[in-house]
């Protein structure tokens, strides 16, 4: 079968997980092929435990597959050594995960830039200044995480995710923590600068209304494909 590489900035193979042994074998991932294009918006969906969070891990690479591939813009994950593989997704990929992961020493502010600072890069302040204000942070820059709400803690995430401008913003059940109406915002936020700078956006999400909002929906079931719809 012919494609053109350059279309799918994402794509799998044969993708496995396994974790345990024996009789306690979870086949976290099962197989799964699937190749995501540029610029797209696709949404994750499937119950809990069907391996969602495993995928999401091993398109970013922070995790390595019991078998099968991973290629991120070309680049096969598994040829890459560990330090070039940090680099690489750091340029390429922003992560917006359900506990937030934000650094408690840090403010807001030194936490929003410091992927970008990490990679020798100087901040956009205007672009900065349009996430912030858009995510309702402007006045918070100063503080320290864990003196704000999940849901501003969250949007804290976002706005590190974002000012990276990476080409790929990966992103676990990112409005979990939020109320419908702050979700459908933050969510219009991600495909309004995913458009403007051309951005892949891969979320796993349990809220119908915004997969149906997504230029395609995976489901995942038992580690499988269960069904994609464009
Ligand atoms: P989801 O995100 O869809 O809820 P996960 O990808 O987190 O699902 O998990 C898929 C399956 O793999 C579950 O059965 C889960 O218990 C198992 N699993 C995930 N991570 C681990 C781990 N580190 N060790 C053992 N089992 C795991
Ligand atoms: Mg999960």
């Amino acid at each position: 079968k012919e494609r053109i590489v350059s279309m799918n900035i994402l794509s799998t193979n044969s993708l496995t997980k396994y974790y345990g042994s024996g009789p306690s074998l979870v086949k976290a991932l099962d197989g799964v092929t699937l190749e995501i294009e540029q610029g797209s918006f696709t949404a994750i969906v499937g119950t809990s435990g069907s391996g969602k969070s495993t995928l999401l891990h091993m398109l970013g690479g922070l995790d390595t597959p019991t078998s099968g591939s991973v290629c991120v813009d070309g680049q096969e994950l598994s040829s890459m050594e560990p330090n070039e593989l940090a680099i690489f997704r750091r340029r390429k990929i922003g992560f917006i995960f359900q506990n937030y992961n934000l650094i408690p020493s840090l403010s807001v502010y030194d936490n929003i830039v410091l992927p970008v600072e990490l990679d020798g890069r100087t901040v956009d302040q205007l672009y900065l200044n349009e996430i912030t204000d858009t995510l309702g942070l402007s006045d918070k820059l100063n503080r320290k995480p864990n003196k704000l709400s999940g849901g501003q803690q969250q949007r804290v995430a976002i706005a590190r995710a974002l000012a990276a401008k990476p080409a790929i913003i990966l992103a676990d059940e990112p409005t979990g923590n939020l109320d419908s109406h702050t979700s459908q915002e933050v969510v219009g936020l991600l495909k309004a600068t995913g458009r403007q700078f051309h951005q892949t956006i891969v979320m796993i999400t349990h809220n119908d209304e915004i997969a149906q909002t997504a230029d395609r929906a995976i489901r995942i079931e038992d580690g499988r494909i269960a069904e994609s719809r464009w």
